[in-house]
């Protein structure tokens, strides 16, 4: 069976009028003969909406019921592209979750899918009806709704892909593709016509929202290739792929950034041996996700400096955390909410010689001051004021011909 995974992001159901757009791209896969599985996220606004309110009426409100209501955005989206389908005599049918089901694990707010029954969606495709699934959510062993994280309707359509082994996954929404950075940042950015699983998965985790980090992750894993394309217009998109399908590979082959880091420095901790285990497991133990670090041996020897950085949102946990951790000493805690981390990304740097000079010289020609560096293989992150990100995206997109296609 020739099955094909459309996936619809946020802004391109945003309105009904863009809900009759959508359905004319389903349809013109019908008419090419797929099996069609539509996924739809939540109206544009819709979900964060829904976190508000539940921070309205409680800051304490129940994580189960959380995912029943910030879940509730798919669908109507889902109900709306069915209902139109419907009206123009094509056998659609929408599905939540739970009526797949698409089965999770049993945490909330951030499950992970275990399995997907195939049968139900595969009993409708093969009479040649339309899937319309609710992105974003699942269904427990305890029969409760469960959602996925944040931007994880791409995660459900990957999965889907897999489960259904479907010949290709579309990922449709408001940008061409996957651009060398985010286009509302630098409005010079280019479209990148194929990427790897691993550089897109560090783009994504380094900041770039375009696909969520788990869904490239489980699309690498197992070898789905992915389409990500607009909406909005009929340009061919991005092809994420295996790196041995990439003919054109460039040193660098984006810039990504975050807004959510803070910083945190430890000034003046006695250094003898054990002492960053002593820091960092009484946070892991907290669930907090400590990224970059840095240590300075100061200059008597006996102390030194410690700088790590976490998400803002996880700041004031990991103030506490360390303040009432009594298995190290130190002399002041400096924090710093306003940093941001900005990333080269490339398979390429890996056989070129000089990209870290070229890098932290296009910075400091603008007086840009880097605070803390973390590298892999295939990229650099540099920790700057946030207040400079678009100034150093667009001296990096520059120093590295990324507007040229
Ligand atoms: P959707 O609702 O379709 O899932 P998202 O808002 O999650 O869309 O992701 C698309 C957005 O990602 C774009 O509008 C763009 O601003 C942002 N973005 C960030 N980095 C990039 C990038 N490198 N390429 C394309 N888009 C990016
Ligand atoms: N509606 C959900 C969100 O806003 C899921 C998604 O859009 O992918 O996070
Ligand atoms: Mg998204």
């Amino acid at each position: 069976m020739k099955i094909v995974v459309l996936k619809f992001g946020g802004t391109s159901v945003g309105d009904l009028n863009r809900i009759k757009k959508v359905s004319k791209i389903i349809i013109s896969y019908i008419k090419k003969k797929y099996k069609v599985i539509v996924v739809s996220s939540a109206m544009s606004g819709v979900t964060n909406d829904l976190i508000i309110k539940s921070k309205k009426i409680t800051q304490n409100f129940d994580k189960a019921e959380y995912d029943v209501l910030v879940s509730s955005g798919e669908q109507i989206s889902c109900a709306l592209i069915s209902g139109y389908l419907k009206s123009l005599g094509y056998n659609s049918k929408s599905y939540m979750g739970w009526q797949v089901p698409i089965i999770t694990d049993l945490n909330y707010s951030d499950s992970k899918i275990i399995k997907i029954k195939t049968n139900q969606i595969m009993k409708h495709l093969k009479i040649g009806g339309i899937a319309v699934v609710a992105g974003f959510q699942g269904v427990n062993i305890e029969n409760r709704v469960t959602t996925l994280g944040r931007g994880a309707s791409d995660y459900s359509a990957i999965l889907l892909s897999k489960y259904f082994k479907a010949k290709k996954c579309v990922i449709y929404t408001d940008v061409e593709g996957v651009m060398t950075t985010d286009p509302k940042l630098i409005s010079q950015a280019t479209k990148i016509k194929e990427i790897s699983y691993e550089e897109m998965l560090e783009m994504s985790s380094l900041g770039s929202k375009v696909m969520q980090t788990n869904s490239v992750q489980d699309a690498r894993l197992n070898r789905i290739d992915v389409h990500v394309r607009s909406s909005f217009t009929n340009r061919s998109g991005t092809l994420i792929t295996k790196k041995n399908n990439i003919k054109n590979n460039k040193i660098i082959r984006g810039i990504s950034f975050t807004k959510n880091d803070a910083k945190i420095t430890l000034v003046g901790v006695k250094d003898r041996p054990g002492i960053a285990a002593s820091i960092f497991e009484p946070l892991s133990k907290n669930n907090i996700n400590v990224d970059m670090v840095v240590q300075n041996i100061s200059a008597n020897g006996s102390e030194t400096d410690i700088t790590f950085t976490v998400k803002n949102e996880d700041l004031k946990k990991s103030v506490k955390t360390l303040k009432k951790n009594n298995l190290f000493k130190y002399k002041k805690i400096l924090v710093d909410d306003k940093v941001s981390k900005v990333s080269i990304i490339g398979v390429g740097m890996i056989t070129t010689p000089g990209v870290t000079y070229r890098m932290f010289k296009s910075l400091s020609k603008k007086k840009i001051n880097i605070l803390v560096i973390s590298t892999s293989e295939i990229k650099i992150s540099v920790l700057i004021k946030r207040s400079n990100v678009k100034k150093a995206v667009a001296a990096l997109h520059k120093e590295f011909n990324l507007s040229k296609v």
